[in-house]
């Protein structure tokens, strides 16, 4: 099906001297206005979704919401400015995805278990740098609008956020939390040991022992440019380092003090539920994986409103890696975590570990989300609004309403009925942008 554009200019000229370059300042830019024809709009998650529907979007916000298939003329846009009006009305429009755990710089791959073995050097930082920017334009093709890295220990998805954010390159909205911060030989201390200690290394690596070290690489990382603090409380899956408590209640406390000293908030990977429960004392943010949260962890999450981000995903790990019956599985499907906190009204912040697996298969969080219990208008919700509170932006993206960025979505099912419709994203437009049209996405760079 193909979402056709047409394309006005509103011909009430404008006065030429005005819009001529005056003086050496360049002229003003007309403005623009994009008409979607929204057959059906899931406006608010949460609440109904509303048939035959144009959202007026100017420029790179949602102006307003009109009912009707409403035409160039009828908008009245100022002289001057671009009308275009966009075709969705055989499609299901919805506010653009947001994943809270993604790490865009690299993916599963046979030749990354070929560095397994020991066959081949780790990727270049230059080859991450490429990566993320390859790998943030896939989350964008799979409805991502905006996405959470949490844990990069190099500068490549700095480096690629920021030539999003200059309008350079068309991605999703990224927040980067930069190295995740571990213990000497924690998860997530990727320091050889020949270079153990040094100090540059230590930091450029995230791993801190102690208060005093930990506050320094939270700072550290902030000067990098850190939206968000990332540390890695317990040992994990990935590292062969058990689901233990790694941190003391000192360096959790340090660690979130800090980050919220900052203005930035604290996230932590940990499955035990010790380690768990002392960041919730502390005062972090979110709890990334949480599988074996014990009952005293989620009343403590619900009352003092720390989301989960489940990412039941990464429970299953990648057919390439071929591990029969991984542990993984066995410990998410015995403590079900994911299931017992939204049954008990904990914040549930949609997040997948994508890069774990391959990036932009992110939809199949959601096919998990829904066999295990929750409703596919929560699970849309979860992508949206919930998680845009968790990134702080829930002002300006997580639902389409007059004022806030167009960040859009279009899918030809309809996700309240098979959930498996948000595999197949037809169109996306961010910040006002389009990015993917009729399945394909456009062209990425500005050349700038
Ligand atoms: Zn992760």
């Amino acid at each position: 099906m193909k979402a056709v554009i047409a394309f006005f200019l509103i011909l009430t000229l404008a006065p030429s001297s005005e819009a001529q370059v005056r003086g050496g300042r360049p002229a003003p830019q007309p403005d623009r206005y994009v008409l979607i024809h929204a057959g059906t709009l899931l406006a608010v998650p949460g609440k109904k979704a509303q048939k035959e529907k144009t959202i007026v979007v100017i420029n790179d916000r949602i102006g307003r919401i009109e009912q009707g298939f409403v035409s160039a003329d009828a908008v009245n846009a100022p002289a001057g400015s671009v009308v275009e009006i966009i075709d969705l009305s055989d499609h299901f429009v919805l506010p653009g995805l947001m994943d809270s755990h993604v790490h865009l710089r690299g993916e599963p791959s046979r030749s990354r278990r070929r560095t397994e073995r020991g066959d081949r050097a780790d990727p270049t930082a230059a080859q991450m740098a490429v990566n993320a920017m390859i790998y943030a334009r896939r989350n964008l093709a799979a409805g991502f609008t905006s996405v959470r890295d949490v844990g990069s220990n190099d500068e490549s998805v700095f480096a690629a956020r920021d030539a999003i954010n200059r309008g350079r390159m068309i991605g999703p909205r990224i927040l980067v939390s930069g190295s995740a911060l571990a213990v000497t030989g924690g998860h997530g201390d990727g320091i050889p040991m020949l270079t153990t200690g040094d100090p540059a290394a230590r930091l450029a690596e995230g791993t801190c022992d102690g208060p005093i070290e930990c506050r320094k690489a939270v700072r550290y990382n902030y000067k990098l440019g850190a939206d968000l603090i990332k540390f890695t409380s317990t040992g994990g899956f990935g590292s062969n380092t058990g689901l233990d408590p790694q941190l003391f209640a000192d360096e959790i406390q340090a660690i979130v003090e800090t980050a919220h000293l900052l203005g930035m908030k604290a996230t932590t990977h940990a499955y035990s539920a010790i380690s768990i429960k002392e960041a919730i004392r502390a005062g972090v943010d979110s709890i990334e994986h949480g599988f074996l949260l014990d009952d005293e962890a989620i009343r403590m999450m619900k009352e003092q409103g720390v989301f989960l981000v489940p990412t039941l995903s990464a429970a299953y790990p990648p057919p390439i890696f071929n591990i029969p019956n991984p542990e993984s599985v066995r410990i998410r499907n015995e403590w079900r975590a994911f299931e017992r906190a939204h049954a008990a009204g904990v914040k549930i912040a949609f997040g997948t570990d994508a890069g774990t697996f391959k990036h932009g298969t992110n939809a199949k969080e959601f096919d998990f989300m829904v066999e295990f219990g929750m409703s596919p208008m929560d699970a849309i919700r979860s992508a949206t609004i919930v998680t845009a509170e968790l990134f702080g932006i829930n002002d300006e993206a997580g639902t389409l309403e007059p004022g806030k960025l167009a960040d859009l979505i279009a899918v030809t099912g309809d996700p309240l009925q098979d959930i498996g419709a948000l595999h197949d994203i037809d169109f996306v437009m961010k910040s006002g942008k389009v990015a993917k049209q009729s399945g394909k996405m456009t062209e990425p760079f500005t050349y700038d």
